[in-house]
């Protein structure tokens, strides 16, 4: 049976660029599953239902925290986001690190739910960075950047709760220092248990 694959949480500004880094780890590398959230804010053109998100009303959104279908939620510039728990369950099952990308909120709330997950923040270099990175986008208006903005500045507070930080200067660098931080978690000793007590079993059987 295959090992248990990792919770690997990543939060970033809005506009930090961390879903092109994601979209990228993921078409580099065989051993990742992205966790698809749901979300009661509408797509924006080109989004697709199932692929970007679970697009759900508020109503229905509602029931599935009722349900305890969801791992955590949380309400970010007046809609609400959350991540269901099956595809994860399954996924990690299957050997697959899973891989949510979600706002600070949900980040402590999975810390708290999952020990072992490992927690990163992806920033840009600067804060003029992002304010050019979300206009550049052209997806959001004027208003909706600087409330986005504002939240950066608040999110930007909790920064020191996550494991690692990831500077998105050079996504080729970024992805590759995301992969290996990943990597890194996989070799701790708190989460090989099983192998160090078979060779701690070994070593006693071969020494009596
Ligand atoms: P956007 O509207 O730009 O797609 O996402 C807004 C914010 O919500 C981003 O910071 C994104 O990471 C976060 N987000 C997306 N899905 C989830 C989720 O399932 N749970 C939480 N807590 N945040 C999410």
């Amino acid at each position: 049976m295959s090992k248990e694959g990792l919770l690997v949480v990543v939060s970033g500004f809005s506009g930090a660029g961390k879903g092109t880094v994601m979209k990228e780890l993921l078409d580099r590398y065989d051993n990742y599953a992205l966790s698809i959230s749901a979300t009661t804010r509408s797509p924006r053109p080109g989004e697709e239902e199932g692929k970007h998100y679970f697009y759900k009303t508020k109503e229905e959104f509602q029931r599935m925290i009722q349900d305890g279908a969801l791992i955590e939620y949380a309400s970010y510039v007046d809609n609400y986001y959350g991540t269901p728990r099956e595809y994860v369950r399954e996924q990690r099952l299957a050997g697959k690190d899973v891989i949510l990308e979600i706002e600070i909120q949900g980040a402590l709330k999975v810390k708290e739910k999952f020990p072992d997950a490992l927690l990163l923040f992806i920033t840009p270099p600067s804060a003029a960075e992002l304010k050019r990175r979300l206009i550049g986008r052209g997806t959001e208006d004027e208003e909706t950047i600087a409330s986005r903005l504002k939240r950066a500045g608040e999110e930007a507070l909790g920064i020191e709760q996550y494991d690692y930080l990831i500077i998105n200067d050079d996504l080729d660098a970024c992805v590759r220092e995301t992969h290996q931080i990943i990597q890194m978690q996989h070799q701790r000793a708190s989460g090989n248990m099983d192998l160090i007590r078979r060779i701690q079993k070994e070593l006693t059987e071969i020494s009596s």
